[in-house]
């Protein structure tokens, strides 16, 4: 399933091919539904609207025209991709007066695909649940330390909740709470300041490190010219069960936690 780090490598995919300026000639949708009806009634608005931006809110794209944004998540198995050759599950085709098309393709069809006035997009039930985005100022140790006091569930849960910080899927909460030190079992409110300013730090650095790699290549990501991330052959807990740590060569242990899996080092995990 793509998450943070994917989807900011599709954004900037995305943004290569959508020229500032560019205008939308039509957008085709070849079946009714992904994971709810597409739009269709919209579609006639969007003729004509000038590409402002690609940007991303959690795991939405939001590729922003004169008047409307074009939203979409990704699901389980979402790619945008340039037009080449039509291929099976192509649901999707933007044409764009520069000569360009894209196509939305989705197997498991559990991507969204939405047209949203832009005057109510700040209304937006799909993002006005959302919490700070991870690499923005906004999430930092204060205010870490503020949300973790009144609660009792594992840090590790918490930090995978979209309402406290967005985007930190299951393999970057096990890889961030290891560079951390601090043991995905470990109650919210018993962090202390430190361990929350620590933690903020691994977060970034953890997403950072897997944008720059093209995002982990679970299953069948690839970004927007086909290409796989290689984030997933620098793991250092998460699949490790039973190898060695990097830093103190103990085994690395695993169990499920909230229904996920969960990769830590008793030894470097306090
Ligand atoms: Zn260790």
């Amino acid at each position: 399933m793509p998450e943070l780090p994917e989807v900011e490598v599709v954004k900037k995919g995305l943004s290569k091919l959508l020229k500032s300026g560019d205008l939308v000639s039509k957008i085709e949708f070849h079946r009714d539904n992904l994971r709810n009806r597409l739009p269709k009634q919209k579609l006639k608005m969007v003729k004509k609207q000038s590409i402002l931006a690609v940007r991303r809110r959690a795991k939405y794209l939001l590729i922003e025209t004169s008047d409307y944004i074009l939203l979409s998540h990704l699901g389980m198995t979402g790619q945008w991709r340039e037009y080449k050759h039509p291929k099976l599950h192509d649901h999707i085709s933007i044409y764009m007066q520069s000569g360009l098309t894209l196509v939305y393709n989705d197997p498991r069809r559990f991507g969204v695909f939405d047209i949203v006035d832009k005057a109510v997009l700040s209304k937006d039930p799909r993002l006005t649940i959302l919490g700070p985005e991870p690499l923005e100022n906004d999430f930092n140790a204060d205010y870490l330390y503020k949300v973790t006091r009144q609660r009792k569930i594992p840090i590790k849960s918490l930090i995978m909740d979209q309402k406290v910080v967005v985007g930190v899927g299951n393999i970057y909460a096990s890889e961030a709470l290891y560079f951390a030190g601090i043991r995905p079992t470990a109650r919210s409110s018993k962090l202390t300041l430190r361990q929350c300013e620590d933690l903020t730090v691994s977060i970034q650095n953890v997403l950072k490190q897997a944008i720059r790699q093209g995002g982990s290549s679970i299953r069948d990501y690839v970004d927007t010219n086909g290409e796989s991330g290689s984030f997933q052959e620098n793991h250092a807990v998460y699949g490790r069960q039973g190898e060695p740590c990097l830093k103190c060569r103990g085994a690395i242990r695993a169990k499920v936690l909230s229904g996920r899996n969960t990769f830590w080092c008793v030894n470097c995990q306090k």
